[in-house]
């Protein structure tokens, strides 16, 4: 059963306000085949609450008929750019930052552990020149990653199973694995 907690969440955030709605549902299905038309509706769903909502409660609606239901919410980091530094949000945070600042935990290096679709994926964010670089280890070794922002998306491929994102700039992003599972880098 949906709690009532979620059904709260879902109805606070409306309508989608650009219909995107059937969308949405045809991604978490799997009937969206079209790449680009993947993309557009990740990048959606990064800054749209309702869609997230909806993305992530498709299961309950699949198999309304189950008690339970495996749970697709997505996971979400958080990082800060304050100078040469990054505050990363303690969420999934696999280490504490290394260094300490008169007892403030700064540093240029966060490590993440965060699930992501079936397994774990590690991410080290990086405080580079243009923004935050991003190191990626996921259980497929082999799998692309399409970083989806507002502006535009980048994929890359693994390089000895690492694959990086470089100069990250700030903003909402869905990070996935092969336009499948996916989760949200937030990063100011
Ligand atoms: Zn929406």
């Amino acid at each position: 059963m949906m709690d009532r907690d979620r059904i709260k969440e879902i109805v606070e955030a409306g309508p989608c306000p650009a219909g995107m709605d059937e969308k949405v549902l045809a991604f978490a299905s799997g009937e969206m085949k079209n790449r680009d038309e993947r993309i557009a509706t990740l990048a959606h769903i990064a800054l749209c609450d309702h869609c997230r909502y909806l993305y992530e409660d498709y299961p309950a609606i699949e198999e309304a008929v189950n008690d339970t239901y495996p749970s697709a919410e997505a996971a979400e980091i958080g990082l800060t750019i304050d100078g040469d530094f990054l505050f990363p949000a303690a969420a999934f945070l696999s280490e504490r930052p290394v260094a300490g600042v008169l007892g403030k935990e700064k540093s240029g290096v966060a490590a993440f552990t965060v699930p992501l679709g079936k397994g774990t994926s590690s991410i080290t964010a990086i405080r580079s020149r243009g923004g935050v670089d991003l190191e990626i280890r996921h259980g497929d070794p082999a799998a692309r990653f399409y970083l989806v922002g507002a502006t535009g998306y980048a994929m890359e491929h693994p390089s000895d199973g690492v694959v990086r994102f470089h100069n990250v700039r700030p903003g909402r992003y869905a990070l996935s694995p092969e336009l499948r599972e996916f989760m949200f880098i937030t990063i100011e």
